[in-house]
């Protein structure tokens, strides 16, 4: 737990936005953060450990009982140092996670001598991309860059896990399944749109079935495998072989938290062991690496469970709702005074480029895109108001407010939130500037 009472009213500290530290002033203090403004900047914000940078929180780690060896902060000194060392016992473990060509998340761990609290405290390291179909066997090496520092939930304080993205070490260019580099590009050329997203990550539990194999039989069906009765007290639901998995969501709701990841929410879905979570509004690239290390999170989390996490669009075939990624979108100018307008122009624009955003919505998307299910068809397009039957829904609050966001509904339960947030953010900048 961050100490942020090591913080008062006025003191200057640098503040991470979209990547970069900006000087800000504290505003206020509580238990889980600080409210800050960004100087020369309106409006107030609160931030967490994790986007502030400042000398007061180096020094504010817990304090050490006797005996124990203190835990330093800072820079890793690599194994130059640890080789000189008499002890490890003061070490910290970072978990580095990329993803692989299929965007499913790897990690491994790294032993460091002191507990980061920015990226440049950590080197860069490697891995054999020819065991995760990223290189050849003779030409294996894959380079892998931190970009996101999290609290380990798993191993508790001081453990770190850290989100990086994979280059090829022969020409630094980004490795296969490397689709951050180029929504980082994206949301650096639009940045003064200052998009924000929120994701409702929906996802299936499944009975574990063969080792390695895509399961086939969801969590909620009878023990012989047999459909459970049709979907309706499921959605929202609690009660035995009503709320089917809840120790998974539940967990994964707390871990997600202690690490740092900004989720908002969870709620049981329509077909049986089907739940639903929400990660944002994140700023820009940062959700996609919230949404990748929450996903890192529920897949440790399964382990201990004996059941398996599917992402799949459409877990059961039959009158079985799909999962999706809802993905909520704006600007700064669909926020502001007059943003209605925005978002309708904006949706119309996302209606001439449909198909290149299917294209990019996720692997299998048309078995849940039929029509049915609270979902339109794949090949239409239809934005409306609180139209749950729509491609694009406007909540209403957006058009009794005249400002807010829109949720696009398209993208599947196993979308690349890089890929997809990326190109959101082409079509709307492209809109925008025109
Ligand atoms: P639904 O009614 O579709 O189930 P949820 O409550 O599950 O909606 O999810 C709504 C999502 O929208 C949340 O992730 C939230 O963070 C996000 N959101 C709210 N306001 C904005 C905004 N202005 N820009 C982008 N995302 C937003
Ligand atoms: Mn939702
Ligand atoms: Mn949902
Ligand atoms: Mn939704």
């Amino acid at each position: 737990m961050t100490d942020y009472s090591v913080f008062e009213k006025g003191v200057k500290i640098s503040v991470e936005s979209d990547g970069k530290y900006y000087p800000a002033e504290v505003k206020a203090v509580s238990k889980t953060g600080v409210k800050i403004c960004f100087v020369g900047y309106v409006g107030d914000e609160w931030v967490q450990a994790d986007r502030i940078r400042s000398k007061l929180l180096q020094n504010a780690a817990p304090k050490q009982s006797g005996g124990k060896t203190a835990v330093q902060t800072g820079k890793d000194a690599g194994a130059g140092a640890l080789g000189k060392m008499t002890s490890y016992k003061g070490c910290v473990l970072a978990e580095y996670i990329w993803l692989d060509a299929h965007q499913t998340p790897r990690s491994k761990t790294k032993v460091l001598t002191a507990r980061p609290t920015k990226i440049s405290d950590l080197p860069v390291w490697n891995y054999d991309g020819s065991s995760t179909e990223q290189a050849e066997g003779g030409n294996s090496e894959i380079n892998i860059k931190p970009r996101a520092i999290f609290d380990d939930p798993f191993r508790g304080y001081p453990h770190v896990l850290v989100m990086t993205d994979a280059y090829n070490a022969w020409d630094d260019k980004p490795a296969i399944g490397n689709t951050r580099a180029a929504c980082a590009e994206l949301h650096e050329t639009y940045k003064k749109h200052d998009a924000w997203y929120g994701i409702e990550q929906e996802y299936t539990l499944m009975k574990p079935g063969k080792v390695g194999a895509a399961p086939t039989v969801p969590y909620g069906f009878n023990a012989d495998g047999s459909a459970p009765a049709a979907q309706g007290p499921y959605y929202t639901g609690a009660g035995t072989g009503i709320a089917i998995g809840r120790p998974v969501a539940d967990e994964h709701l707390v871990k997600c938290l202690k690490a740092g990841v900004k989720i908002t929410g969870i709620n049981a879905e329509v077909m049986p062991g089907q739940w639903e979570y929400q990660i944002g509004p994140c700023r820009g690239i940062e959700i996609g690496d919230h949404m990748a290390v929450s996903r890192y999170i529920m897949l440790r989390v399964t382990e201990s469970h004996d059941v398996v996490c599917s992402f799949s669009p459409k877990p059961a075939d039959g009158d079985w709702n799909g999962a999706g990624c809802h993905t909520n979108f704006s600007t700064k100018e669909m926020r502001d005074k007059g943003g209605y307008e925005v978002i309708l122009k904006v949706c119309e624009a996302f209606g001439k480029v449909s198909a290149e955003h299917i294209a990019v919505y996720g692997e299998g998307n048309d078995k849940r895109l039929t029509g049915k299910h609270e979902t339109c068809s794949i090949t239409q397009f239809k934005f409306g108001v609180a139209d749950r039957g729509a491609s694009i829904r406007i909540p209403r609050d957006a058009e009794k407010n005249g400002r807010g966001y829109m949720e696009d509904r398209r993208p599947a339960a196993n979308c690349d939130p890089y890929r997809v947030c990326g190109r959101i953010m082409q079509t709307a900048g492209e809109c925008l500037a025109a």
